[in-house]
């Protein structure tokens, strides 16, 4: 391997620019080429492929969002688009890829792979942190700092008026931004895509704080809650029980900013090494992971096919806590 290409794809997510940063660096070190394809897939379709020294990466540690960009291709998806891409790299001489995303750039990876013989492999980069494969995903920290912070500041209100208030934080179809934001910001009760919590739990504990003279609540739903969105549960609480009144706050895509947090700069940059340490082992098509502290392989067509999801013990443990 001489000549490798890094490049940011799907979602952003905080600490991308601190694997990318990695991966240059360590590229460097090891005397290889880097090279950075600029808006993912869609990038490489359009030849947007740079060289990138280990001094273009300076000074990108700190910043959220990807300095490469990123994108949804469409094209890729199809095999003239890949086939443009393979052309495309095959010209800039580029003879691996390291592939920074989520669940769909690793599928776009695995298909890429079977088709063309390039070794690849992956760092899990999104907040939702619903990757099998690795304990955490580059992103979720920050995110779920981000999100606490805004539930502390909306509970400042809460608290003062004595009002409830329905929080609606990201992660797609995965609970753990949901779950880790509630137990941390001490939530009444917490709405999850992957297991149901009736409506008669969230009155029970409202009647519950109500009886202790609590007069404010704080509720966090996953936006892909499988019972409804935040808005559709404040609703039905409002029909089917009376006094009820609450608010509704989407965090919406501030959780996807911002400066990422020293967690998620240390893993992006454990993860950013290895992938040049493992490129050069002769791995390919797999992705790394951290797992109790360890680094971890994992095949791109285990890591796409198995469902991770939060453990049913921590909310029941939340549920206890709230009390
Ligand atoms: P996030 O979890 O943050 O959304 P992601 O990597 O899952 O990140 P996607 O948009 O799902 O984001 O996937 C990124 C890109 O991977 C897609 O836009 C597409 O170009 C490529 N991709 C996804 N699925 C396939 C597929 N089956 N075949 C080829 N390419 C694919």
């Amino acid at each position: 391997i001489k000549k490798i290409a890094v490049f940011t794809s799907g979602g952003d997510a905080p600490g991308m620019n601190a694997a990318v940063r990695a991966v240059v660096r360590t590229a460097s070190y090891h005397n290889l080429e880097a090279f950075g394809i600029y808006r993912g897939y869609e990038g490489m379709i359009d030849g947007r492929i740079k060289p990138i020294a280990a001094r273009d990466v300076g000074n990108i540690i700190q910043r959220g969002g990807t300095i490469l960009k990123t994108a949804r291709s469409m094209r890729f998806k199809t095999p003239e688009g890949r086939k443009q891409a393979y052309e495309n790299l095959k010209e800039a001489g580029i003879d691996a890829l390291v592939a920074i995303g989520g669940d769909g750039t690793f599928t776009g990876a695995q298909v890429f792979s079977q088709e063309y013989n390039i070794p690849i492999v992956g760092l899990p980069g999104t907040i939702d942190n619903d990757i099998y494969g690795t304990d955490y995903t580059i992103g979720f920290d920050t995110a779920i700092n981000t999100a606490i912070e805004a539930v502390d500041k909306i509970r400042d209100t809460a608290d003062s008026h004595s009002r409830l208030f329905f929080v609606e934080v990201m992660g797609r179809h995965s609970g753990y931004i949901a779950l880790h934001t509630g137990i941390g910001s001490g939530a009444g009760c917490i709405f999850l895509p992957e297991y149901d919590t009736p409506l008669d739990e969230l009155v029970d504990v409202l009647k519950k704080a109500n009886d202790r003279d609590k007069m404010f609540n704080m509720v966090i739903v996953a936006e892909g809650n499988r019972s409804g969105n935040a808005m559709e549960i404040a609703n039905r609480l409002n029909e089917k029980y009376d006094g009820y009144e609450s608010k509704v706050t989407i965090l919406g895509h501030m959780q996807r900013g911002g400066a990422p947090s020293c967690r998620d700069r240390v893993l992006a940059s454990r993860l950013g090494y290895h992938a040049i340490e493992v490129l050069l082992k002769g791995e390919s098509n797999v992705a790394l992971g951290i797992i109790n502290d360890e680094l971890c392989l994992t095949p791109f067509q285990e890591a796409i096919s198995q469902a991770k999801k939060p453990k049913s013990s921590m909310l029941e443990m939340a549920r206890i806590l709230s009390m």
